[in-house]
């Protein structure tokens, strides 16, 4: 899996402070689409371990408290995402236990296939849906459309 964008310290994506890491490669072809440069599989660079490690270190570092980790992209739900993405999502729950994780797909959360939902299963809140620009709306938090839904998943 490649990775387009990580940011260390963000406050848009989700609630709180975040670390928030833009996947490479989507297959929805939302008409809108905020990124189709967030498309290509092989764009940006690959998710690597010293990524992995990068975020978890940032995740535990107590001088710059952190919420959660956000996945957006791209699509992090697309089974060729999920393949890399599960295992890396085991870990943060497992070595940063606090933190919540906030997931962006273009998926329907009742669609989703056995491995999607594994990878769901550690995900805190997620926003499902195509970006449908007919029902766009620009007052809606964490979401483009009225479509989309925000499931808070541990509540
Ligand atoms: S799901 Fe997101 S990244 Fe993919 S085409 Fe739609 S808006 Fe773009």
């Amino acid at each position: 899996m490649n990775y387009l964008q990580y940011y260390p310290v963000d406050v848009v994506n989700g609630e709180g402070t975040r670390c928030t890491l833009f996947v490479a490669g989507c297959t929805h072809a939302c008409r809108g689409c905020y990124n189709q440069a967030s498309w290509r599989f092989d764009a940006g660079l690959p998710f690597d371990e010293a990524m992995e490690q990068r975020i978890i270190d940032d995740l535990n570092d107590t001088r710059i408290r952190r919420q959660g980790l956000s996945l957006s992209g791209g699509d992090p739900l697309h089974p060729r995402n999920v393949t890399a993405l599960l295992p890396f999502v085991r870990k943060v729950k497992a070595l940063c236990p606090e933190k919540d994780i906030w997931l962006w797909t273009g998926y329907r959360f009742a669609e989703f296939s056995p491995e999607q939902r594994a990878l769901v299963d550690y995900v805190d809140v997620l926003i499902d849906g195509k970006f449908e620009q007919a029902q766009a709306d620009r007052t809606l938090r964490w979401r483009g459309s009225r479509n989309q839904v925000i499931y808070y998943l541990k509540v």
